[in-house]
C-alpha cells in the first residue's frame, strides 16, 4: 500500500473547503451588529428614538466642559432643549410683536423660531425611554426631572399664548359645515304697467 500523494493534482476535491468562495452576495451576518433583542422591523418610533439618543450623545460629547451621561442632570437636559431651539421652525411671537396671539400672521416679523412644544414633548418622551433602555436608572433619569416637566409646561403655555391657540387634550369636534342650500328664487316677472 503506497499512498501516492500528488501535491498538485488538478482535481483535488478536498481542497474545495479551503478555497474561499468569494461570493457575490455578502452574508447577512456581516451586516450590522444586531443585538439579541428581537426587533424584526423597527418602527418609526424606535428609529427616531435611536436617532434622538445619538443626537444627545453627540451633544454630550461636544459639551464644554465634557459631560458624561451619568453626571447629566435635568439642568443639562434644559440646556440641550435650548440648544435645539436654533434649529426650530416654529415662530413664537414676543409680547411686543403686533402678531402676538395670531395663529396666522399676515406678514413676516423678526420674532425668533423655536422648537414647537409638541416636538420637544415627544423628544423628551423618547429620550426618557432610551435612557432607561441604555441602562440608566429610572430614579436618576434626567429626562424625567421635575425641572424638565416644568420647562415643557412653560413652553406650552408661552407658545399657546404667542400663537393664539390652545393645546387641548382632546380635539374638539368641529361642527359640521353648514350647507349652503340657498334656493334662488325664480325671477320675478317684470312688473309691466298694465295699460
Ligand atoms: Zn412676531
Amino acid at each position: 500500500m503506497d499512498s501516492v500523494s500528488t501535491p498538485d493534482s488538478p482535481n483535488s476535491d478536498n481542497n474545495a473547503a479551503m478555497s474561499p468562495t468569494s461570493g457575490s452576495a455578502p452574508s447577512s451576518s456581516m451586516v450590522g451588529s444586531s443585538s439579541s433583542s428581537s426587533a424584526p422591523s423597527p418602527s418609526r418610533y424606535e428609529s427616531q428614538k435611536r436617532r434622538d439618543w445619538n443626537t444627545f450623545g453627540q451633544y454630550l460629547k461636544n459639551h464644554r466642559p465634557p459631560l458624561s451621561l451619568s453626571r447629566c442632570s435635568g439642568a443639562h437636559v434644559l440646556e440641550f432643549l435650548r440648544y435645539l431651539d436654533q434649529f426650530g421652525k416654529t415662530k413664537v411671537h414676543t409680547q411686543m410683536c403686533p402678531f402676538f396671539g395670531h395663529p396666522n400672521p399676515p406678514a413676516p416679523c423678526p420674532c425668533p423660531l423655536r422648537q414647537a412644544w409638541g416636538s420637544l414633548d415627544a423628544l423628551i418622551g423618547r429620550l426618557r425611554a432610551a435612557y432607561e433602555e441604555n441602562g440608566g436608572k429610572p430614579e436618576a433619569n434626567p429626562f424625567g426631572a421635575r425641572a424638565v416637566r416644568l420647562y415643557l409646561r412653560e413652553v406650552r403655555e408661552l407658545q399657546a399664548k404667542a400663537r393664539g391657540i390652545s393645546y387641548e387634550k382632546k380635539k374638539r369636534k368641529r361642527p359640521p359645515p353648514q350647507q349652503l342650500q340657498q334656493q334662488t328664487p325664480p325671477p320675478a316677472p317684470p312688473a309691466n304697467p298694465s295699460g
